[in-house]
């Protein structure tokens, strides 16, 4: 089985989000950290990072398994309400990282290749770079949309 890297790039990503210098980052949920993607070539790509240092679900306790997966379900819904896709794709994988994390990828008609995987197309240029400055608007939104599904759901 896949071990918790000693230096996990997710690991640092959260210790950004602690410090208060993670541009993306949108809320922090019960089990994990909701923060928008370093790149945005599908607007509105977030991603849940998992508290817990583990490289799969299947490590977690079970009822942290579950309350994980709500939180999943919960941002996924809050991007899909944001930004209105035509399909969501909800992915964990984990291969190249081994922390738990789930990829929210909202899928468009207008994509290229709209029936195929993200990771099968190209890759991420500099002009679909998270900026923080113009992402700020869609940062304001999805907090108030996971507050929002939070007070509804929970
Ligand atoms: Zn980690």
């Amino acid at each position: 089985m896949a071990q918790h890297p000693t230096n996990c790039e997710i690991c640092a990503r959260i210790q950004d989000i602690k410090q208060g210098a993670h541009s993306g980052f949108i809320a922090q949920l019960p089990t994990g950290f909701f923060v928008l993607g370093d790149s945005q070539q599908w607007h509105g790509y977030a991603l849940l990072l998992c508290k817990t240092p583990v490289p799969d679900l299947e490590e977690l306790p079970w009822q942290m398994r579950l309350d994980f997966l709500r939180d999943v379900a919960l941002c996924s819904e809050a991007v899909a309400n944001v930004v209105r896709p035509h399909k969501m794709n909800v992915e964990s994988l984990g291969n190249a990282v081994p922390h738990l994390h789930f990829h929210l990828f909202p899928r468009y008609l207008t994509e290229v290749e709209p029936t195929k995987p993200v990771w099968v197309q190209t890759s991420p240029t500099e002009e679909t770079a998270l900026d923080a400055q113009s992402a700020g608007e869609l940062l304001a939104l999805l907090r108030e949309e996971i507050e929002r599904l939070q007070r509804e759901r929970i």
